[in-house]
């Protein structure tokens, strides 16, 4: 299998990111963070000093950012605001508070998007998002929508915030998991939710390795990519 893609949707804290990496790494695939580019729009808008719940003012900044995703070695990626690699730079909360109102604009939307099928064109991906089984690439080899409950989430970022060193309150963690998953789901252009053909996991209870080795196994019996 050469081309194609393992489309992985939903919500944050269901161990997506890491999982998805894994999975690009163990099935000799490339890694594609789509939510890293909605980050760099994101970091965009707040260093033009504009506000973000201003749509027309968000689609202009996002218009002229030039935002690229290189893949890179053992399923890593890097993000690039108008060349410069801001990777680090967009996990801030910041950026994080920002990310939901900018996404929902249908403008930047449709620029990440078209760049987001581009960079599919010849490549085995995997690709992780929130709307990549609906909208990006509805016709993926395999969708898998990772879900858990928003307490498990919540938990699970709270704990990566303590290991990173950062102040972090596991009521203000749920609050904030609630917010971003309402924002992200009742918004009205591609709202998170699994594409009708998707096969959802609850990765409440597993553990990392858990997660990785059931979707390893369910490409291998869907796709037969060997892994
Ligand atoms: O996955 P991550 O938490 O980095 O995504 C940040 C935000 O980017 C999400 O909360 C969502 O608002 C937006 N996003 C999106 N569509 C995607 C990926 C991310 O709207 N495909």
């Amino acid at each position: 299998m050469s081309s194609g893609v393992i489309a992985i949707d939903g919500p944050a804290g269901t161990g997506k990111s890491s999982v998805s990496k894994l999975l690009a790494h163990k099935i000799s695939a490339h890694y594609l963070d789509t939510g890293a580019m909605y980050r760099a729009a994101a970091l965009a808008v707040l260093r033009a000093g504009v506000d973000p719940a201003e749509a027309d003012a968000v689609a202009a900044v996002v218009a002229s950012a030039d935002i690229r995703l290189v893949p890179g070695a053992n399923g890593s990626s890097r993000v690039y605001l108008d060349g410069e690699d801001v990777s680090g730079m967009i996990r801030t909360d910041e950026v994080t508070d920002a990310v939901s109102p900018v996404s929902a604009v249908p403008a930047v939307r449709a620029k990440l998007v078209a760049l987001q099928r581009r960079q599919a064109e010849a490549e085995l991906l995997v690709v992780e998002g929130r709307d990549i089984g609906t909208v990006v690439f509805p016709d993926a080899l395999i969708k898998i929508f990772l879900t858990a409950s928003p307490e498990a989430r919540a938990e699970r970022r709270h704990r990566q915030n303590l290991a990173a060193g950062r102040p972090s309150d596991n009521a203000e963690v749920l609050a904030a998991v609630n917010r971003r998953d309402h924002l992200d789901s009742t918004r009205a252009v591609s709202p998170l939710r699994p594409a009708d053909d998707a096969i959802t996991v609850d990765t409440s209870d597993m553990t990392l390795d858990q997660v990785l080795d059931h979707l390893a196994d369910l490409v291998r019996t869907r796709i037969g990519v060997a892994s």
